[in-house]
């Protein structure tokens, strides 16, 4: 029998985790790292989009994605750790890692939550609970923001810990070991609406980001307007905010927006009737299974408005005025909302092109990776939207093509 073969995993999203799963099942030893604190990457942080069905967002599937990797045997999984250098060595890789403090031993934890109630600072972001309860540990520490020390007091999560699993004075490590192949699954930025200064979003308490929006209604189930408390009752999703856009030079299409703003939408309407929710857009992407269905449901429940607003006024009781071109009444309108909703794009990773330089790998014109080739960097393979925009479904159909493509070029392909 051939010595088991290890594999480096960068990133621990959806496609991340598919392909340490799917290699895992091959029997190949996987460390699996991510830069933040929790598993699951962005798809973690979204909301079921369910209405009184299912509207078929797959988000659940993270969380089942979750769970497994969390069990498989095969899987290391390391948090807050970034690849600092690699290097060639016959065939195989030297990789050096970088791990940030762990102020939490994950091995002692067992999640109880004691630290995050006795913690002074929590408003401030001392403790922060991950997205999903899969987390491991589900707490995560930031000692810069703790205010025990500020208080003159000792660090009350390290004392209330009952496991004497809290360590504040912990160091971060450097890492070096061997591995046999890397997988690149980095993943995507969401698009900052602060680029497109005529949206002026700092200026807006009600004007918010649909990934905002996701996470409130996943943490707290519904949405208020974050000015003043009580529920919207005008609401706009602005489309193509970052993508498709030629003043940016983004002239792609983030592929995912249409299919998140509608579902959005639609659970919104579903959960108060009496929500009003508009839509505005430049055409209707119609990528993935059943759209077409859905889209139908759509009408009559989603006002859809086919221009892109120009600008934005605040207007009383804390209300953003949107104005835009009325393509059927031929006229410039202005029409107040309670909330406005950026569909924010998929963007490449600023440092994609440091770490695809370290790596020997080609980023295309918008800066995500391009799928590699047979032979342009052997033994190191990408997934997932570091290559492009796309949803969960194909992201991870496309990480078990990269984990079948891996396991080639380990040789243990069934
Ligand atoms: C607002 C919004 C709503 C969406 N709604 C839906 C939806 O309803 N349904 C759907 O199918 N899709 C939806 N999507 C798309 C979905 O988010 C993506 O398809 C999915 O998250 C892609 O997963 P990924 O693993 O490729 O990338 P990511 O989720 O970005 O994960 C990448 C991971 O890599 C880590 N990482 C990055 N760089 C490094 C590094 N150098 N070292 C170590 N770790 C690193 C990151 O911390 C992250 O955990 C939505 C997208 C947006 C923006």
């Amino acid at each position: 029998m051939g010595k088991t073969k290890k594999v480096l995993v960068v990133g621990g999203g959806i496609a991340g985790m598919t392909t340490a799963w799917e290699l895992s099942k091959l029997k190949v030893d996987v460390l699996l790292i991510d830069q933040g604190p929790f598993l699951g990457g962005h798809a973690a942080q979204l909301a079921c989009k369910a209405t009184d069905r299912c509207l078929k967002c797959n988000n659940c599937l993270v969380e089942q994605r979750l769970r497994e990797v969390s069990r498989a045997p095969g899987i290391d999984l390391s948090l807050q750790t970034r690849l600092s250098s690699v290097a060639r060595q016959h065939g195989r890789f030297q990789v050096t890692l970088h791990q940030a403090p762990r102020y939490i031993d994950p091995d002692q934890c067992t999640n109880c939550g004691i630290c995050y109630e006795k913690c002074l600072g929590v408003a401030e972001g001392a403790i922060r609970h991950g997205p999903s309860s899969q987390n491991h540990p589900f707490y995560v520490i930031h000692p810069e923001q703790c205010l025990c020390d500020s208080l003159d007091q000792a660090r009350r999560c390290q004392g209330a810990c009952p496991e004497g699993a809290i360590d504040l004075d912990r160091q971060g490590a450097e890492l070096t070991l061997g591995v046999d192949g890397i997988v690149l699954a980095t993943g995507y930025v969401p698009f900052d609406p602060r680029e497109k200064a005529h949206l002026n979003f700092d200026a807006y308490p009600n004007m918010i980001t649909a990934l905002e929006l996701e996470r409130r209604l996943r943490e707290q189930g519904g949405v208020l307007r974050p000015a003043d408390g009580p529920p919207p009752q005008d609401i706009a999703f602005v489309q193509c905010v970052g993508s498709r856009d030629l003043s940016l030079k983004h002239n792609f299409c983030s592929r995912v927006c249409c299919g998140y703003a509608l579902r959005l939408g639609l659970k919104l309407s579903h959960a108060r009737p009496e929500t009003r929710v508009a839509v505005f857009y430049m055409d209707l992407q119609n990528f993935g299974k059943d759209f077409e269905r859905f889209r139908r449901e759509v009408n009559g429940r989603i006002r859809l408005i086919r221009s892109m607003p120009g600008d934005y006024f605040p207007a009383s009781q804390d209300q953003i005025a949107v104005r835009y071109f009325d393509l059927e009444q031929r006229t410039v309108i202005s029409e107040n909302f309670d909330l406005v909703v950026l569909s924010v794009g998929i963007m490449p990773r600023p440092e994609n092109q440091a770490l695809g330089q370290m790596l020997g790998l080609k980023l295309n014109e918008h800066g995500f990776y391009v799928p590699e080739e047979e032979d342009d960097s052997p033994g190191v393979v990408v997934a997932g939207t570091a290559t492009g925009p796309m949803d969960i479904a194909e992201s991870i159909t496309q990480a078990a093509q990269a984990a079948a493509r891996m396991a080639r070029h380990l040789g243990v392909w069934p």
